[in-house]
């Protein structure tokens, strides 16, 4: 029994010296990011997803079968999102099992249920700003839900676009006000290519000052933002925005296999129109904000994610 549990430790030791060297050192594709269904339950104004016909979406057990198979091919992290991913708990249990770490991309509206995920949850802005798009009323029962469920605090998702600019620093204080957020992260609105954006889309020169200007916010709110000098440098057409900003650099493109929710592969998160000229994802920004800049903090989170909890696939 004591040679079964040495076994085991040095195995998962192992494991996680391999996957630590895989995150940090090579391009191995180690993320899942998969679209878990096309439903929503909310028509937000500036949304194209729910105007859209979608092909059917696999039904459980492919989607499952897709996730393993994933597994097996040596994804450790899987990104949920949809439409609304909280509508099929089924599929997020099963990647909670499966995948080292999960991060679930949800509007709120079904809450977060007990499960072993990281819920992101989107906000477009304090009350009145994010119900103007979201709907009226779903502000309130977004953040009842973050109150009600208290298995895990979720992270807030705050995309900047024309419409919330000026409501950053309202959306910091609502945050590190409420202890059952554990922090905000933020991205730029990213437009499709040769589609209107509908007048979302902040242009980069702009974008440069509201970086300068959450880096300022930075100095009070610091606890709560995940946002430092390195993502500020990654998005700065001063710094390093030049060196992702295309396909063939991206990151996503090393690092992540993306798929649709009826099983077939895409470029991005974002969909194969995504401009990526003008990309504003705050994931990539961060990733490569931290090690690409090799601070010792983004060490420590490359260590936790890669953590084996010893799963099956
Ligand atoms: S919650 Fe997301 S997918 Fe649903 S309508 Fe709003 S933006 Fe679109
Ligand atoms: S849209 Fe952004 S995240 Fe997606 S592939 Fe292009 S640069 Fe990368």
């Amino acid at each position: 029994m004591e040679a079964k549990l040495k076994n085991d430790k040095s195995d998962e030791l192992r494991m996680f010296f391999l996957n630590f060297y895989r995150f940090v050192f090579t391009d191995t594709k180690m993320i899942m990011a998969l679209n878990i269904t096309d439903r929503c339950n909310l028509k937000c104004t500036h949304c194209y997803w729910w105007r859209e016909e979608h092909p059917p979406q696999l039904d459980d057990d492919a989607m499952i079968a897709l996730m393993k198979e994933q597994r097996k091919a040596g994804k450790n992290i899987a990104l949920l999102y949809g439409g609304e991913p909280g509508l099929r708990p089924k599929i997020i249990k099963a990647a909670s099992e499966l995948f080292e770490a999960t991060v679930v991309y949800t509007n709120g509206m079904v809450g977060f249920p007990d499960i072993e995920v990281t819920w992101m949850v989107s906000l477009d802005g304090t009350r009145e700003i994010h119900d103007s798009i979201r709907g009226k009323g779903v502000y309130d029962k977004v953040m009842k839900n973050i109150e009600r469920d208290t298995f895990r605090k979720p992270v807030v998702h705050f995309t900047i676009t024309r419409q919330n600019q000026h409501n950053i620093e309202d959306m910091l204080k609502m945050v590190s006000d409420n202890k059952r957020i554990r922090g905000i992260g933020f991205s730029f609105f990213t437009p499709e290519q040769g589609k209107h954006d509908n007048g979302l889309f902040i242009p980069l020169d702009e974008r440069d000052k509201i970086v300068d200007e959450l880096m300022e916010l930075r100095k009070t709110y610091w606890r709560v933002m995940g946002f430092n000098k390195g993502t500020a440098n990654q998005f700065r057409t001063t710094g390093a925005y030049s060196k992702w900003n295309s396909l063939e650099k991206c990151t996503v493109t090393k690092m992540v296999d993306c798929f649709n929710a009826d099983g077939t592969p895409i470029t991005c998160i974002y969909g194969n129109n995504a401009d990526c000229s003008r990309c504003g994802c705050g994931g990539i920004a961060a990733y490569r904000g931290a090690f690409k800049s090799w601070s010792p903090m983004a060490l420590f989170t490359a260590a936790a994610m890669v953590a084996s909890k010893k799963k099956e696939a």
